[in-house]
């Protein structure tokens, strides 16, 4: 594959945006090389601006469940924006989100939109003080939610691929607010909680984490999770913002059979158009101006392209049959084949996965299940497997610390085409 055509794009954009990039994963900075500029993308494919094309399995990170330009999604963008694009004013598409998003989430009582994940998580947890009158925050190693100030502590993603868990920028009094915990370590929450007694207002977690790639909660940890939010009365916000939706049709909540008192959502909601959203509880989300005194609000909030677009995804994901079991056989398929090459040609390696979600762990030991396992990946060697993936036509997240997503779009044959691939590039490893 040649990139030329890229690479003149990234050298331009780096003249005119900070790293070439708005986002800073994508400069491909942790596993060297050029980025390739996407030009455009339909089904489990995305093509670059040199005419190479790809099985993707970033999709955007996360929200293209159903493949890159569904049909009917894009039909709803159109047939929404010849009516205007945005009027700060109440719609009904608003209301019918609200109603899709709560039919499939039963933790939910109502919902507020917002644009993104971040604001999401920002609202959730300003919300969850003001309800509690409490001011700190217990989050997890390795867990991202986003990029507000409280929460980029010790945080996963890109911020944990750069190595900078704590970003200059973040005040110490807000540094001071933010409590961190392990993941899969429930004693490491009973500390903070016996420390700060009374005063811990949230406990926020990815309920299975895509941050510093897929782990899944032991059970006696998420369980213990609750039951000290529970005891101590505050508030659990599961930021599903990645996993909504998209491991199963009631989010992660439903896999783990745990419901949270708050929920955060993002990416599939809106269809691949910018929008976030936080539900739950009627008791707190009644908190919320106007009816109470936690302040939250938003220009472009509940904007039609994005209700549109989500309302139509999730539509598609509660009415189409069998739709997260299919996805389930070809993830799975997926898996599979992974996992064999590794055994085939020797190689040490985790696979963790939840229904359309996994990663790839280089790494000698037996599982991962908190940051402290994943630090010991090799990831220079993800480094190398990711170019070769790359130069044979699969898209992979640019660092080991990711999940990959699979799509309704991709087919047996896009699988085949991926495992041979894999093959070929942990033979050229060896
Ligand atoms: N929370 C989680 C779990 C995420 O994965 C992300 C983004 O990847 C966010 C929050 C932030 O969402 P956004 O990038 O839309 O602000």
């Amino acid at each position: 594959m040649t990139y030329e055509k890229s690479i003149e794009a990234f050298a331009e954009a780096q003249k005119h945006i900070p790293g070439g990039v708005n986002s800073p994963v994508r400069s491909f900075k942790s596993v060297g090389g050029n980025p390739p500029f996407i030009a455009s993308a339909k089904g489990s494919r995305v093509t670059d601006i040199d005419g190479n094309e790809y099985i993707d399995y970033v999709g955007s990170w996360g929200p293209m469940i159903l493949g890159h330009s569904h049909p009917k999604v894009v039909e709803a963008i159109q047939k929404t924006a010849v009516l205007g694009a945005s009027f700060g004013a109440p719609t009904l598409l608003e209301t019918e989100i609200a109603k899709q998003i709560k039919k499939m989430v039963p933790s939910v009582d109502s919902v507020r939109m917002v644009n993104s994940g971040t604001e999401a998580t920002m609202s959730a947890l300003r919300l969850a003080r003001g309800y509690t009158n409490r001011d700190l925050v217990i989050k997890f190693e390795g867990c991202y939610h986003g990029h507000n100030d409280s929460f980029l502590i010790e945080a996963g993603s890109g911020a944990l691929t750069f190595g900078v868990p704590n970003t200059p920028g973040v005040t110490k009094g807000t540094a001071h607010d933010t409590l961190t915990a392990k993941f899969n370590d429930l004693a490491s929450v009973q500390r903070l909680f016996e420390e700060n007694n009374g005063k811990i207002a949230a406990v926020i977690l990815e309920p299975i984490t895509g941050n510093m790639g897929v782990i899944v909660p032991d059970k006696e940890f998420i369980e213990g999770v609750r039951n000290l939010c529970d005891e101590n009365q505050t508030v659990l916000i599961f930021d599903e913002v990645m996993t909504g939706f998209r491991v199963a049709k009631g989010c992660a909540q439903e896999v783990l059979g745990i419901k949270p008192d708050l929920t955060t959502f993002g990416k599939i909601i809106g269809g691949g158009l910018p929008v976030g959203a936080y539900g739950g509880k009627q008791e707190i989300m009644e908190m919320l101006a106007p009816q109470g005194p936690v302040y939250q609000a938003g220009t472009l909030s509940g904007n039609p392209l994005a209700m549109a677009a989500g309302l139509t995804t999730l539509r598609l994901l509660d009415q189409a049959q069998d739709f997260y079991e299919d996805l389930e056989i070809s993830s799975a398929l997926l898996e599979e084949g992974l996992q064999n090459n590794l055994k085939e040609l020797k190689f040490k390696g985790v696979i963790n996965r939840v229904g359309s979600m996994f990663t790839l762990f280089f790494t000698e030991e037996e599982s991962v299940k908190s940051l402290y396992d994943v630090n010991k990946c090799d990831t220079s060697l993800f480094a190398r497997y990711f170019k070769i993936s790359l130069d044979s036509g699969i898209y992979l997240a640019p660092s080991q610390y990711e999940a990959g997503f699979v799509s309704a779009a991709h087919t047996n044959e896009d699988i085949r085409k991926t495992i041979e691939a894999s093959y070929s590039a942990l033979k050229q490893l060896k």
